[in-house]
């Protein structure tokens, strides 16, 4: 990958790109949603379809010349279809966010009400931060996990639900790491009238690969993002059964986008079909393993998993009973250092702000694409937990730094 054209044109970027894809060789990614594609899906990325408009939807554009990008929208749909099994999918939303944005446009009118998850919970901006949009156009509560044991309180969420009246009640997380109980959430919202849009961002991959639940056929409303567990590059996606077809096309154009990113709808079409592969259940299945391997392995270093453990991607350290003194942002400082890229996340109960927080997440999706079993995973958590109990030791850090590398160049990248 030495992006010759770009070189020729502007050394500064093309020095850029290639100290990133150097970047992503000589680290660990570990943040959860992050993951690497393949270079199939990064050449349908880069083809001439970001030269394209195609306002519309195939076979009904405002322009001429889509008919190249009419079959590659049409391929991601079919197989998105075949992915997931919704009625109806919508391939042009821009990222996760813009999808949740596009079934919040076909649903609601402004000032109606949300219910969504804590974002220091594991909820996510898009879910009614104040500061999001969403945010400042409904009228948005939030429930909570049980502070004693990490999982999602159904209970409480009933009754609140009940109080609150919502229009709409949103599941699916950025930091939770059990498997979250669709059917239940759907009698929820069922029992008090509200639309339930299920957001499975983090974990397209693994519902497409059967290793979460689906709420496909169970939600209203369910949306994702393309570039996380599942990898076909960066964007997001809506499903729905064809009762809310026309809603949704029309939100996302002419509601709230232009021309669709034809490119990425090209890496996502790709991405799909990698993922319809009997290679990406396996893939899938790591993906699960390794998680449980690398939280195994943290709570026999002394580290405390919120929720007890992961059925998921991703482990969610609190770091409050073990290391009181340190926080989520010291950790994640120390790591970097090392070459182990994660982020401090806020925990149930959070005391700290968000910047600094007191729990780690980490994910194995990117590691598990680059061949991590569960044997280099725990060599992984050792790393980690050396550095959570020594932060400030270079020699420690040295040493760590030292492991880090030789699992890197054991696990090669975009050879
Ligand atoms: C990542 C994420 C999204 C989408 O984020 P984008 O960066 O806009 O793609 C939406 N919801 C949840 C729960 C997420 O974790």
């Amino acid at each position: 990958m030495e992006y010759n054209h770009v070189r020729e044109t502007d050394p500064e970027v093309a020095d850029a790109l290639v100290g990133e894809v150097e970047r992503q060789r000589e680290t660990l990614a570990m943040i959860a949603s992050e993951n690497h594609v393949s270079r199939a899906v990064l050449e349908a990325q880069g083809s001439t379809l970001t030269n394209k408009y195609a306002e519309g939807y195939p076979d009904a554009r405002y322009y001429g010349g889509c008919e190249c990008a009419d079959t590659v929208e049409q391929l991601a749909i079919d197989r998105a279809t075949e992915l997931w099994g919704a009625e109806y999918v919508n391939v042009q939303p821009h990222s996760g966010s813009q999808a949740n944005m596009g079934v919040y446009l076909a649903a609601l009118d402004p000032g109606d009400k949300i219910l969504s998850l804590d974002l220091t919970h594991g909820g996510h901006l898009s879910h009614g931060h104040p500061k999001n949009f969403a945010g400042q156009v409904y009228e948005v509560e939030q429930y909570e996990v049980d502070s004693e044991t990490g999982y999602i309180d159904y209970e409480a969420l009933a009754a609140h639900a009940t109080e609150f009246e919502p229009d709409m009640i949103v599941s699916g997380y950025s930091a939770y790491p059990r498997q979250v109980e669709w059917e239940r959430i759907q009698e929820i919202a069922t029992s008090v009238d509200a639309y339930h849009l299920a957001d499975i961002a983090h974990i397209t991959g693994l519902v497409a690969a059967g290793e979460h639940p689906s709420p496909v056929g169970v939600a209203d409303f369910v949306t994702g993002s393309t570039h996380k567990t599942i990898r076909a590059g960066r964007g997001g996606i809506i499903m729905s059964t064809e009762e809310h077809a026309d809603a949704i096309d029309s939100a996302i154009i002419p509601g709230m986008q232009g021309g669709p990113l034809m490119h990425n709808i090209a890496g996502k079409a790709v991405g799909f079909k990698e993922a319809l592969q009997p290679e990406f259940e396996e893939y899938a299945a790591q993906v699960v393993a390794n998680a449980s391997a690398l939280g195994e392995r943290l709570a026999e270093h002394g580290l405390s998993l919120v929720s007890g453990g992961t059925d998921t991607h991703l482990v969610l350290v609190d770091l409050r009973d073990s290391h009181p003194d340190t926080t989520g942002k010291k950790v994640e400082g120390a790591l970097e250092d090392v070459g182990i890229v994660l982020n401090a996340n806020t925990v149930p109960g959070e005391t700290r702000s968000p910047f600094v927080a007191s729990g780690i997440r980490a994910g194995t999706p990117a590691l598990t694409t680059r061949g991590f079993d569960t044997t280099a995973i725990e060599q992984v958590a050792d790393c980690i937990a050396r550095v959570v109990d020594s932060p400030d030791d270079a020699d420690v850090k040295d040493d760590v730094a030292e492991d880090v590398q030789a699992l890197c160049a054991e696990h090669p990248l975009y050879e």
